[in-house]
């Protein structure tokens, strides 16, 4: 069940080479238990993986590295109005998606084609054209790696926010999440608020006006403006966009007139870190194996046979050069791997 020196380049769609010491593909939590409790692995680190979509992988993995494999899913409230479903950390987002809308519940269109497994959703709180996971999330079951019990965590303990919750960023690598449950309505309710679907969806005929129509649209959308990982390894969006102060938004709009910015609760903007990507001339830019999409400002992709260490040094001089320009501090969005001490 447990494997030794496993490689992981076809475990991550930035295609990044590193082995993991130890490898392991628990498919009960009876099974990650057994894992987590293993006298072997105790004292070793311990690495919690999905498909690999987020990931910067930048060197070999010691310790284990756990791939939660649970499938399942089930039905655990239902009213005329509203299901309550709950899924197993190894499904497929979007099969889950798919199979959602098959049975006439809505709320995962938008969140439509978004890779990965259904474990690592709420850990990023992924989102999409105008939806987060957040929005449909009710409750989640984790298991601690340190012993191995499981906790329930409510929708406020997740502590989510763009693209971050707590397992993310207040407890990294302590928790593998095992069940995820998620509030889907019956009745429709469409979420339109990203101007250029709605575009879209105006133009369906009235019968493809649906949750249906929704999905369709946006794996159109998807398909024709981001890179497939299996044809161009990529990680998808490879920086957050920033949040920034009205003041510094303004001073930008002086300087850059411009400038992309949504205004965000409390007074802040979100700047399209795509824009400020293009701006300072990395769109398309390409520096051996690595670089920045020709289409895709924000997407980051390896052409083939780059390293983690190549990733990361690309990266850094983008962010070098945007905090230079725009005084703007780029975040990197995938995760990086192995975790530092203490991150
Ligand atoms: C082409 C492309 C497009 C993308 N588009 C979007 C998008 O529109 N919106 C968006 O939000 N993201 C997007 N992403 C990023 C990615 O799809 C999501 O972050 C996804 O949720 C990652 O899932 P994964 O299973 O691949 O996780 P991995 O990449 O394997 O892991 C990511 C992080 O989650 C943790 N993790 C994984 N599973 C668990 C678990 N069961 N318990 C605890 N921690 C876990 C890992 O430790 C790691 O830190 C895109 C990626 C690609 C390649």
């Amino acid at each position: 069940m447990i494997q030794e020196n496993v490689e992981l380049s076809d475990k991550n769609t930035l295609r990044l080479p590193a082995t993991a010491q130890w490898f392991a593909q628990p498919s009960s939590e009876q099974q990650l238990q057994e894992i987590l409790n293993d006298p072997r692995f105790t004292p070793l680190p311990r690495t919690v993986i999905g498909d690999g979509s987020n990931l910067l992988i930048h060197e070999n993995i010691d310790g284990l590295v756990i791939k939660p494999a649970m499938r399942g899913i089930s039905v655990i409230e239902e009213s005329s109005e509203h299901v309550l479903i709950e899924v197993m950390a190894g499904e497929n987002w979007d099969q889950l998606v798919d199979y959602t809308l098959a049975q006439g519940w809505q709320g995962l269109e938008n969140l439509s084609l978004i890779p990965g497994s259904v474990g690592a959703a709420p850990f990023q709180n992924i989102g999409a054209y105008g939806v987060e996971l957040v929005d449909v999330f009710e409750s989640l079951d984790a298991m601690s790696v340190a012993d191995a019990q499981v906790r329930n965590f409510s929708k406020q303990q997740c502590g989510f926010s763009y693209r971050d919750s707590f397992f993310k960023s207040v407890q990294p690598g302590q928790w593998v999440i095992t069940r995820v449950r998620l509030r889907l309505n019956k009745i429709e309710k469409l979420t339109l608020s990203y101007a250029d679907l709605a575009e879209r969806f105006s133009a369906l005929a009235a019968e493809n006006q649906s949750a249906h129509g929704v999905r369709e649209l946006i794996c159109a959308l998807r398909r024709s403006k981001l890179p497939d990982p299996a044809e161009l390894a990529n990680a998808g969006s490879f920086f957050k966009n920033p949040v920034v102060s009205s003041e510094k938004f303004e001073s930008l709009q002086r300087s850059f007139p411009s400038i992309v910015g949504y205004p965000q609760p409390h007074g802040a903007y979100k700047l399209a870190a795509g824009w400020l990507i293009e701006q300072a001339q990395w769109k398309g830019k390409r520096e051996g194996s690595v670089g920045m999409h020709a289409q895709q400002a924000l997407v980051l992709v390896n052409y083939g046979g780059a390293t983690g260490a190549d990733v990361m040094s690309f990266a850094k001089r983008v962010q070098d050069s945007i905090a230079e320009i725009f005084s703007v501090t780029l975040e990197r969005e995938p995760v990086l791997l192995p975790r530092a001490l203490g991150d």
